[in-house]
């Protein structure tokens, strides 16, 4: 039995006992028992207002003067109070702790709601972007820190990817700023200072534009040489036709590679800046089919949406020739990786909110081990083929740097042995 429920029983006993014992007295035992339930109810009453009122007081430690039963729930619920106490002062506890972590870091750290406003942020935050967590607490971030890069950037919800950006305070200082979607609907933005190995990319960007640009002279005389001499190997004794062939073969290889680097470069250090070229699609494929067809044997066809009109030719706001590199890098790779039988097919077509450019081929396929790493440098799924194909190993990564530019992603699927599919997508946003 509940030991207060005990405590009650026994009080009740006892004034039914003394009611007895009264009514004896008195010679009535009805009159004593109503007396000494009265008697009981009127203590059990006059405690609880007392109760009551300590409850009101916000149930202090300090016991009030009541009896054993009323101060046995008086016990009860000051463990339960200690308890729940004991519980929040370690959590914030916890809570400091997190936020004097936060605090010491050298890196911004910065939490928004779902509407954009801040919620929090450390020191660095003011130093690195501009926010002062005092001042500019439930202020929107991006009424602070207004680069179009980063307001697109929270926009578009991409979290997986860093944002490099400058410091608006000092814009000799790189940022890498991430975004982490917190809790239920709040984001974490973590910004560090990258500067120091931002400096080092452009000496490694610097680097190779200028190797390439030094190599390009030299290779140009010697591909002339060769070609001279390979169109006049009928005066050398015949071995040397195939040497000649071979030579040539390997100097164009190279001259392919040093005009990838140069345009990869390129694409890398130029700023992210908003493009206002209108680049219309089916004109743009239609030119480089073109081109491709003359040398190939190959077929080649470029089709589009029943649903994109034809006297509404479509545009991408974008870069002419960094997107004809993109569509030309891989149309040529359809038609080196496919038999001679090869049907190569361009299709242009909206899903959902995007607009995809799919270059389709019916070639040798590609193992799926391979796939997510055919967008690296230099990464070839065949190194031994590379000769016989007069492949650099960067035309899929200039592809992914062009797209990136342009808000767009590349989708890779493929089946060895009967063909692949490399998707081009844009954001509809990119469409005028
Ligand atoms: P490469 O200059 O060697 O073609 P890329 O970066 O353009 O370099 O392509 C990387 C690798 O991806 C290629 O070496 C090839 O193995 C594979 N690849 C690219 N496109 C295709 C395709 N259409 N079909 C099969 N394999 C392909």
């Amino acid at each position: 039995m509940n030991s207060l429920f005990r405590v009650a029983i026994l009080r009740l006993t006892l004034f039914l006992f003394l009611g007895v014992l009264a009514g004896y007295q008195i010679g009535n035992i009805l009159l004593g028992l109503v007396f000494a339930l009265s008697a009981f109810i009127f203590t059990m009453l006059f405690n609880y207002r007392l109760f009551q009122q300590w409850l009101d007081l916000g149930a202090t430690t300090k016991k009030p003067l009541l009896n054993s039963f009323w101060i046995g729930i008086v016990d009860q619920i000051n463990r339960i109070v200690g308890k729940l106490k004991e519980e929040n002062d370690k959590l914030r506890a916890d809570v400091e702790f997190f936020r004097d972590s936060f605090q010491v870091l050298d890196s911004a750290v910065i939490v928004i709601d779902a509407k954009g406003a801040i919620v929090w942020a450390n020191s660095a935050a003011l130093t690195m972007l501009g926010v002062n967590y005092e001042r500019d607490q439930r202020e929107l971030l991006v009424n602070l820190f207004r680069a179009p890069a980063f307001i697109k950037y929270l926009n578009n919800k991409q979290f997986d990817d860093f944002l490099i950006i400058n410091s608006p305070g000092d814009a000799s200082k790189t940022l890498e700023v991430q975004a982490i979607p917190f809790r239920q609907s709040q984001v974490l933005i973590f910004a560090r200072d990258i500067s120091e190995l931002a400096q080092l990319e452009r000496v490694r960007q610097d680097f190779l534009a200028n190797v390439s640009h030094e190599l390009r002279t030299p290779l140009t005389v010697l591909t002339g040489y060769l070609e001279t001499l390979k169109d006049n190997a009928s005066q050398f004794p015949s071995a040397w036709s195939n040497v000649f062939e071979q030579m040539l073969e390997q100097s164009n290889r190279m001259d392919n590679m040093v005009t990838d680097v140069i345009w990869l470069s390129r694409l890398e250090s130029l700023p992210d800046d908003e493009y206002h070229d209108r680049v219309p699609v089916a004109g743009l494929i239609q030119s480089i089919i073109s081109d491709i067809s003359v040398a190939s044997d190959k077929t080649l066809s470029l089709s589009m949406d029943s649903r994109i009109q034809s006297d509404k030719p479509i545009s991408l706001l974008g870069s002419y020739d960094e997107l004809h590199s993109a569509f030309s890098n891989l149309i040529q790779n359809a038609v080196k990786y496919t038999g001679p039988e090869g049907v190569i097919s361009v299709t242009c077509y909206h899903r959902g909110d995007t607009f995809r450019v799919n270059v389709s081929d019916n070639g040798e396929g590609i193992d799926p081990v391979h796939i997510p790493r055919l967008t690296e440098r230099f990464y070839r799924t065949d190194e031994s083929r590379a000769s016989s194909t007069g492949g650099t190993g960067l035309g899929l990564a200039i592809v992914k740097h062009v797209l990136g530019r342009h808000d767009a992603r590349l989708e890779i699927t493929s089946q060895l042995g009967k063909g692949s599919d490399f998707i081009c997508v844009f954001p509809n946003s990119r469409l005028v």
